[in-house]
């Protein structure tokens, strides 16, 4: 595999970037490797500047459900863009994506766009606290809900990759009102809940968390969570960045039957441009300025070029629900099943997790259902593994505690490929 121009990008990128990128999990550091800098992509395949081609799990880190340049929204946004590119003023599209929004997600009686899922997360708490009057929150440890200081407590994603869950810069006085507890286990939050009374304002969480890799809540864990802040007056707020319009057109919500107070969404909602969003009860959100006190704006929110693309996905979306969702999930599952079979026929352990169209090959012999569970995985063996499909032209997000994505442009012919790379790696892993 050629790689001297992403070479030569890089070793100036390093010089004028920290790190040489934007994004740290994107600079290779947890695979020992250098990274490729991407020329183009189209559909399920990724080009690098040096032309290698290859089959695309990252999808963008999970907007492109349906696969990289999708036809209809880049005509969309091509028209869109005769128009203009941002007045700073209401636009009609953002009407027509509020209402489709709260049709696939019917928990969302009001929304608000932003530009990023960090912008919306960080929002969320901020208006939890304000309706509730209470400051503490409760999120889940190994859970990534963007980079917002009260976040940076034990997050996952790129925070764990690189060994820094908690980040430097966070003043200790703010760190000290975000708490952890352990996903799927109920006590550790009804523990925090009891040492806090009347002190916790909201419970955020991934309803199926992505960023320690796929891990499944088991049985009721998100309903009990429903009834203990229907108990204590807290906001319970779902981070479905990942998960909103990827597990079922209303996202986990849906597919688990539990309705949150707030939402927050990001990733598929932007159809690959920054957008983020959101929402939930009228009696909540309504506080939200101008209608309310809590204070929050964007010069680029709504931004129209933005909103076509985030629209013209979901319409899609919504208008295939029927087939998109039951495809996306037995393709996904068929990987999954062939990884588990092939790893298991070569005596290497892997755990796969899947569910709809994301899914994590843990390098672990046990059950992986939480953030200490998920930390047991051999990190060394994923990077050599990692490398060893990069080479079978098979293109992974480039850590163990990461999703990988289907799209819909995946084909029956992606996948034989990608199992017979899966093979060829296993096999070099051994020897
Ligand atoms: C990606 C992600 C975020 C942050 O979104 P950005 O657009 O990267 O700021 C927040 N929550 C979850 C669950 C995510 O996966």
């Amino acid at each position: 595999m050629k790689t001297g121009k992403s070479k030569n990008l890089y070793s100036k990128a390093l010089s004028l970037m920290p790190g040489g990128v934007n994004s740290p999990v994107r600079a290779f550091k947890a695979v020992n490797s250098n990274p490729l800098f991407i020329a183009k992509a189209s559909g399920s395949k990724i080009w690098d500047v040096d032309g290698n081609k290859f089959i695309d799990y990252v999808m963008s880190w999970g907007p492109l459900i349906l696969g990289h340049s999708h036809p209809e929204v880049i005509s969309a946004v091509k028209n869109a863009l005769k128009n203009g590119t941002s007045y700073g003023a209401p636009t009609e599209i953002e009407v027509k994506m509020a209402e489709l929004i709260k049709k696939m997600i019917p928990s969302i009686e009001l929304v608000r766009m932003v530009n990023s899922g960090t912008e919306a997360t960080m929002s969320a708490i901020r208006l939890a606290r304000a309706y509730t009057g209470k400051k503490k929150i409760i999120k889940f440890e190994g859970c990534y809900h963007g980079h917002a200081d009260s976040f940076l407590v034990k997050a996952g994603s790129g925070a764990t990759t690189l060994g820094i869950p908690s980040s430097p810069g966070v003043p200790n006085e703010l760190a000290s009102l975000t708490l952890n507890a352990k996903f799927n286990d109920i006590e550790s939050v009804q523990k925090l809940v009891d040492e806090n009374k009347n002190e916790i304002a909201c419970i955020i969480v991934e309803p199926v968390p992505g960023n320690m890799g796929v891990v499944l809540p088991k049985d009721d864990f998100l309903k009990k969570l429903r009834e203990i802040c229907d108990r204590e007056n807290i906001v319970l707020i779902f981070d479905e960045v990942i998960t909103g319009f990827r597990l079922a057109p209303g996202g986990a919500q849906e597919l688990f039957g539990v309705k949150p107070d707030l939402t927050t969404l990001g990733k598929i909602i932007g159809g690959g441009f920054p957008v983020g969003a959101y929402g939930g009860k009228k009696e909540i959100m309504q506080l939200v300025a101008p209608s309310g006190p809590v204070y929050q704006a964007g010069t680029l929110s709504g931004n129209p070029i933005a909103m076509t693309a985030g629209y013209t996905t979901l319409k899609i979306l919504y208008e295939k629900r029927k087939t998109i969702y039951k495809q996306l999930d037995s393709k996904a599952k068929y990987l999954a099943e062939r990884f588990r079979e092939i790893a298991d026929k070569n005596g290497v352990k892997v755990r796969v997790n899947q569910i709809g169209s994301m899914m994590t090959i843990f390098f672990s012999d046990g059950e992986v259902y939480d953030y200490e569970s998920a930390l047991k995985s051999d990190t060394k063996k994923f990077a050599k593994f990692f490398n060893l499909m990069l080479k079978n032209g098979v293109y992974l997000p480039p850590s163990q505690f990461e999703a990988m994505f289907l799209s819909t442009a995946h084909t029956e012919q992606d996948i034989e490929k990608t199992i017979k790379a899966f093979e060829k790696a296993i096999k070099a892993l051994l020897s």
